[in-house]
């Protein structure tokens, strides 16, 4: 097991990485108030992996509610968050009991919000059993729940006591699932971390294959990378919006062929792809570069040809995104591997022949 931790002062806490970790009731012990947890899950997840998380806690003496949502996307909304303090009323939950959420970003998000306004916040820990979990959502805070006109409008910034991703949950991920993970994986390479971008050239292989030590060191350091910039920058005013490399076009992406068609972490990667075609039209980016990235991608299986929407159709979609100031769309480039910024100050019509046709 690595641990490493999440620097935010007092509201300090750890991240650990291994095998088995579900079954080790003796990581989240010490971080409850009292022995009572609610453990939050979806209808995929429970069969596979509740009892190995919830039976090892009631053997340590702990009282555990379950409470199971359906799954996916669609569901993350007030209904099922209400579904949520519904189960906590119900069996009387105060204070004290924490929350934990066992699953993907979708469960994550939902607990985390219900924690943080459950009795005006309650304890939460984050059990990820997703790659893109692991190395994204479960670190960092935000938590939130999608509203009929616009994805994760409502939410808090709200840290957990802890964050435990067990590396064996992989093996069950649909392969999609996994590539989209390795999508954000690569990011963190791309955006601030060369060495780790060229690691992840010459390991991707074994990522793909669930190698247990490649997996461990990639999930690590993401979560380093992602750490780092969460403790400079907590409720993004800055750094942290280059995480959002790829994210305004693979919002396009996502939006325009309806949500759900591509997965966050494919439209991402497209997305990032097109982002590297405007930094090549810059002159920041070289055909080379452009290459390695290209490959990469391709070699961790993720789809990298943008549907062709048509420019003005794209510019309508990313005029949508939140990340929209002053009119300009800011957007997050390439000035060589491992170097993301922020930028406005990019041409325009290079913008529109990226969104007409990206990669020629
Ligand atoms: P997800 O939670 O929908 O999980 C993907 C699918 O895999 C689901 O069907 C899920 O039930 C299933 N699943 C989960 N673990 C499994 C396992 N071990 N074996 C088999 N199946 C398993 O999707 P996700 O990609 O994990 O998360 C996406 C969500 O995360 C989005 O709602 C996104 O907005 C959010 N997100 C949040 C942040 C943040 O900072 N809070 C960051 C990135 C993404
Ligand atoms: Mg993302």
């Amino acid at each position: 097991m690595q641990t490493l931790n999440v620097e935010l002062g007092d509201r300090r806490y750890p991240i650990h990485i291994g095998r088995g970790l579900l079954a080790q009731a003796a990581l989240i012990l010490p971080h409850l108030k009292r022995k009572q947890v609610a453990i939050v899950t979806n209808t995929t997840v429970a069969p596979l992996y509740l009892e190995k998380l919830a039976q090892p806690l009631r053997d340590a003496g702990v009282a555990v509610i379950s409470i199971v949502l359906p799954d996916g996307e669609a569901y993350k909304n007030s209904a099922t968050l209400n579904l949520i303090y519904d189960a906590l009323l119900e069996n009387r939950c105060e204070r004290s009991t924490t929350l934990i959420a066992l699953g993907g970003g979708v469960v994550g998000d939902l607990t985390g919000y219900a924690a943080a306004t459950y009795l005006r916040g309650v304890p939460f820990v984050q059990v990820p059993t997703t790659l893109l979990s692991q190395v994204d959502s479960s670190v960092g805070g935000k938590t939130g729940i999608n509203h009929p006109l616009g994805k994760n409008m409502i939410g808090a910034f709200y840290q957990p006591q802890l964050v435990l991703a067990d590396i064996d949950t992989l093996h069950t991920l649909p392969e999609r699932e996994l590539a989209a993970g390795l999508a954000e994986v690569i990011k963190y390479g791309l955006i601030r971390d060369l060495p780790f971008f060229e690691w992840l050239e010459a390991h991707i292989d074994k990522l793909t294959a669930l190698d247990t030590d490649a997996m461990r060191y990639a999930i690590y350091r993401s979560c380093e990378n992602k750490a780092e910039v969460v403790a400079a920058d907590e409720r993004e005013s800055g750094e942290r919006a280059l995480l959002n490399l790829g994210h305004t076009f693979g919002h396009a992406i996502e939006n325009g062929m309806g949500y759900g068609v591509w997965l966050h972490g494919e439209a991402v990667a497209a997305g990032t792809m097109m982002a590297a075609d405007l930094s090549r039209r810059m002159g920041w980016l070289s055909d080379a570069e452009v290459a390695r990235m290209d490959a990469i991608f391709r070699a961790a299986r993720l789809p990298l040809e943008p549907p062709g929407l048509g420019a003005d159709r794209y510019l309508d979609l990313m005029g949508l995104d939140k990340k929209v100031l002053d009119g300009k769309i800011r957007l997050v480039l390439q000035q060589g591997i491992g170097r993301s910024v922020v930028s406005s100050d990019y041409d325009v019509a290079a913008l529109r022949a990226t969104l007409e046709s990206p990669l020629h």
